[in-house]
């Protein structure tokens, strides 16, 4: 046991201090960032790994805005795979394999397939050969038991173009046909990619996306350290996920260390997220075992109760500015994960030396989070519960045994310690990342901060008293 106790902070603590600044406009300031070693992002913000925050639809906008969406790992693989595959398709300009179907297949078949991969055409394909294709249009109105080459476009009214076509070419066929998908087809006639209109339009429609080399919108996916990661892990890495995040409340553990190692020495060059850590020693072992990043966060999440079951934990302004100190030696970027209630936590979180920010409430709630929309009391709210919640891990379980095909998991008897909850509902994440993204911008300009560097480098924060936090907040006033 330690003899004097040390002090520690978390953002309604403290404020910065404003600094001069050289900056015309807050548009100046750059909110480029790293995820990992390898991974850039355009905004400093990913999406928790959580079965009532992240699953593709919120992946797909939270990466269309720059940052990065963690698919959260309580489902089955397969399911996983599917979301990572949704997200890698969402804006792919030359989608490589495009859903194909036989012609002989029955309509039916081709309304499942279109429902089950959300998309509104398939590519008709014989033997590798593309002999038309199949639209909601064209069955819209059909019997189920027609046939598919009966409906179709067929070949001869296609307009099809090489493989080798440039973005801008595609383009203007795609205007001047008045079409919507251009299949690429090969000199012996194979279907070998396809470029839609959608995909082009997304494109410019979302110029700050997160993207990889091939344009696709990047994605993480959550593993565990359980038996059977390594297969969930190879699944996630043939569909091209751009970063594995071990997922483990307690990342400072032997288990999470020996995964890591195991994920880098047999994948070598996958960027892995390791965590959470609440020390520098933690960030240490996990960066010493080859992991490209460090999630920070011991109790802060607002569906935690960690702190209170437990007695452990570091308030999260003081456990990220003491983690930093040894990211910075050992040149890894960290994850600020949990606590985030207002924009100016953010700002305070990367000045204290996180790299981007991992957020689960105030995503939660949203369009893009799953669930569906409750009515209380004449409100709108979503479900928003702690992954070592109580139902959230009844729920996990289940995956788990599916998982491991293990048909006699029956002890359910753990400490929970997360809550569920109800958000209230508050329209597309869009918005969410707006504002905290502006907050983020006008913090910068404070500190005179072209980049996120510099406002690290610029940061002076100062302790408050409770007569200052209130200060701080609107007071004296009547809210509406
Ligand atoms: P929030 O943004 O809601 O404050 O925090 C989200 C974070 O809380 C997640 O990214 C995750 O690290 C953490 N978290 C999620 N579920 C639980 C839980 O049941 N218990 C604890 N201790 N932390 C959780």
């Amino acid at each position: 046991m330690n003899g004097e106790i040390p002090y520690a902070l978390t953002f309604d603590d403290v404020l910065l201090l404003p600094r001069r600044s050289s900056l015309k406009s807050r548009k100046e300031a750059n909110t480029q960032t790293q995820f990992t070693k390898k991974i850039v992002l355009n905004i400093p913000l990913v999406s928790s790994p959580m079965d009532t925050v992240t699953e593709d639809k919120m992946a797909i906008t939270i990466a269309r805005k720059g940052g990065i969406g963690v698919i959260h790992r309580y489902i089955p693989i397969e399911k996983q795979i599917e979301m990572v595959k949704r997200v890698k398709r969402a804006e792919n300009i030359v989608i490589d394999e495009p859903y194909r179907i036989s012609p002989d297949e029955r309509i039916s078949v081709a309304k499942e397939m279109m429902e089950k991969y959300g998309v509104s055409g398939l590519m008709v394909v014989r033997g590798g050969e593309l002999v038309g294709i199949i639209t909601h249009r064209d069955i819209q109105f059909e019997t189920d038991s027609r046939r598919v080459y009966e409906v179709m476009t067929p070949k001869k009214r296609l307009i099809t173009a090489k493989p080798n076509i440039s973005i801008d070419e595609a383009k203007d066929i795609l205007r001047q046909h008045k079409i919507e998908k251009l299949p690429l087809v090969d000199d012996s006639g194979k279907l070998v990619g396809l470029i839609t209109a959608i995909d082009i339009i997304k494109r410019e429609m979302y110029p700050e996306a997160a993207r990889d080399r091939k344009g696709r919108l990047l994605v993480a996916a959550a593993v565990g350290v359980r038996e059977g990661y390594l297969k969930r892990v190879k699944e996630l890495l043939e569909v091209d996920v751009d970063a594995i995040v071990i997922d483990v409340a307690h990342g400072h553990m032997d288990l999470v260390i020996n995964a890591i190692k195991q994920i880098k020495r047999i994948y070598g060059d996958i960027e892995v997220v390791g965590g959470n850590v609440a020390t520098p020693e933690g960030v240490e072992d996990l960066a010493s075992a080859g992991a490209d990043s460090v999630r920070v966060g011991i109790g802060p999440g607002s569906i935690c109760t960690t702190r209170i079951v437990t007695g452990v934990g570091v308030p999260q302004l003081t456990a990220i500015m003491k983690c930093y100190e040894k990211a910075k030696a050992m040149d890894i970027p960290l994850i600020a994960d949990g606590g985030i209630r207002f924009p100016g936590d953010v700002v305070k979180a990367l000045a204290a030396g996180a790299s981007t920010i991992m957020i689960g409430r105030l995503f939660a709630g949203t369009d893009e989070s799953p669930g569906s929309i409750i009515l209380r009391n004449g409100r709108r709210y979503k479900i928003y519960r702690g992954m070592a919640s109580f139902y959230a891990r009844l729920g996990k379980e289940e995956a788990e045994r599916e998982m491991l095909e293990l048909d006699d998991i029956t002890d359910y008897a753990f400490t929970a310690e997360g809550v569920e909850a109800f958000v209230e509902y508050r329209g597309s994440v869009e918005e969410v990342v707006n504002r905290l993204i502006s907050g983020l911008r006008a913090g910068m300009s404070y500190l005179g901060a072209k980049t996120i560097s510099e406002l690290r480098r610029n940061a002076m924060f100062i302790r408050i008293s409770d007569a200052g936090w209130r200060e701080s907040l609107p007071h004296d006033i009547e809210m509406e």
